[in-house]
């Protein structure tokens, strides 16, 4: 079941695994990735990894191949497996879709996934925007999926919300599994998109404090946590008296970037509100990089994937963790 069809067939393992090497190497020289040192001789190939070159190092006296302390190392499965799950997660595959098209089990493609999502947070970690700034919010339904013990059905907690089901009126709440999603777009075209817990203005500020640099143009709409906000030169539309622009003042930017979001998050029939937050970051990291076609974009995830320090805090799901602001935020307002 691992190779569907001859289209798979076209990925070659030896091109696959030469692409692999200049990608994590470029123009430097071969190094060992646990000692560092330069002294290393070719150690033949390995009978189970067609393509797969093997290194000797004479300083710790052990071997490595390019694939040694990345994301992909030791994986059972082909580096075809792997560029092709990274191509179809630029293209907002859910793991469901990715599993039945590269043909891994879905637990795989799952992981494989969120390993890869981290690996592509690693860009966004230390965005902050500046100039005229746009923010949004979106109340989004995340509950508890994927996670009853053992599987199965179990028990909600609370009433299942039926289908159709109106949902509750007015701002949503993490308990209430409705958490917020705060959108800030930049005139200049680069976005930061946070999950948060609530939409109190605590929140806000600490939000915008991460998000927008002290000092710029913020245009909101007229809820009170904006109004709240200290530090930016603020204005903001008044929707409930239909008013949508004024002159410059609108945020029609935020709501459309919403309206992609929408659509993406779809895709995933539901999602956990665990996972809410890598999902809108990666969605960040696609907006970011919009300029570029999934191809490219997949080769800067692959790239950040090759990279020793970043793969193994990105196994870790470090990165999410990070742009989690669920937690971020709570510690904030303890
Ligand atoms: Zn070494």
């Amino acid at each position: 079941m691992s190779i569907l069809s001859h289209l798979h067939q076209l990925f070659n393992t030896d091109t696959c695994h030469t692409y692999i090497h200049t990608l994590r190497w470029k123009e430097r020289p071969l190094q060992c990735p646990r000692c560092h040192s330069h002294d290393v001789d070719p150690w033949g190939k390995y009978h189970y990894r067609p393509g797969c070159k093997r290194y000797w190092c004479n300083g710790c006296k052990r071997t490595f191949n390019d694939l040694t302390n990345t994301l992909l190392h030791q994986s059972q499965r082909s580096l075809p497996h792997w560029i092709l799950t990274t191509f179809l997660l630029c293209l907002a595959c859910s793991s469901q879709r990715i599993a039945r098209e590269v043909g891994v089990h879905i637990r795989t493609s799952y992981r494989w996934g969120w390993w890869l999502r981290n690996a592509a947070l690693s860009y966004e970690m230390h965005r902050q925007l500046e100039g005229t700034v746009e923010a949004d919010d979106l109340y989004h339904t995340a509950g508890n999926k994927g996670q009853a013990k053992g599987g199965g059905q179990k028990s909600l907690g609370r009433q299942p919300r039926g289908r159709r089901k109106k949902r509750e009126p007015g701002r949503g709440h993490y308990d209430k599994d409705r958490p917020a999603i705060i959108a800030w777009v930049s005139r200049q075209g680069a976005v930061i998109i946070q999950a948060t817990k609530d939409f109190t203005v605590t929140t806000v500020q600490k939000a915008a404090d991460i998000a927008v640099h002290v000092g710029s143009k913020l245009y909101t709409d007229s809820a009170s946590s904006y109004r709240a906000l200290t530090g930016y030169e603020h204005e903001s539309v008044n929707h409930t008296k239909k008013e949508y622009a004024r002159g410059e003042v609108h945020e029609n930017r935020a709501e459309c970037l919403f309206s992609l979001l929408k659509p993406y998050l779809r895709v995933f029939r539901g999602v956990s509100k665990g996972n809410l937050a890598g999902y809108v970051g990666f969605f960040q990291f696609l907006r970011n990089f919009r300029q570029q076609n999934a191809c490219e974009q997949a080769e800067l995830i692959l790239q950040a994937a090759l990279d020793p320090t970043i793969a193994s805090r990105a196994k870790k799901g470090e990165f999410v963790t990070c742009f989690d602001h669920f937690d971020l935020l709570q510690t904030a307002i303890n």
